[in-house]
């Protein structure tokens, strides 16, 4: 009988905190604990797109919002803009997000200028082209991933 109070308790307390994930507003997180942070958005996201995200964080972080945006559609097509860019602001605040197990053969790559401004006159860099899947080639085959073309502007 104990044990089966305990089930029961147990099965309350993750359909309450479950509850309270999801109502928990991902765009006013400034001052709430990674840890929340990074639970909210696995149980809004589910947990793959989260990593798939959170491996492209530092490429994403270099490109003009209109071209991030772009990037972050191909990856995620079912996802709505708007929610789109509330993944993007979470997953790239959480620190030192653990590095996933993916091999190289599964990892999706963002191809991106490693900087956001023009190494010659410091001005923010712009969209050159649309960003576009590309096949890569590396040790253990090929796999997919986005090219960024961006510009001087
Ligand atoms: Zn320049």
């Amino acid at each position: 009988m104990k044990l089966v109070d305990e089930e029961i308790s147990t099965e309350g307390i993750s359909t309450k905190l479950l509850e309270d994930f999801r109502v928990l507003n991902l765009k006013r997180v400034e001052h709430v604990s990674p840890d929340i942070v990074l639970c909210a958005v696995i149980v809004k996201f589910r947990l793959a797109l989260v990593c798939s995200i959170a491996r492209v964080v530092p490429s994403l972080r270099v490109l003009p919002i209109d071209v991030r945006r772009q990037v972050v559609k191909i990856l995620c097509p079912h996802v709505s803009e708007e929610d789109g860019d509330t993944l993007f602001q979470c997953v790239a605040s959480l620190p030192d997000f653990p590095n996933t197990t993916a091999t190289e053969s599964d990892a999706f790559h963002v191809f991106s200028p490693p900087c956001d401004r023009c190494v010659r006159c410091q001005s923010h860099l712009v969209r050159y082209n649309n960003p576009v899947e590309v096949d890569y080639y590396h040790l253990t085959g090929s796999s997919k991933g986005i090219k960024c073309s961006l510009k001087c502007s």
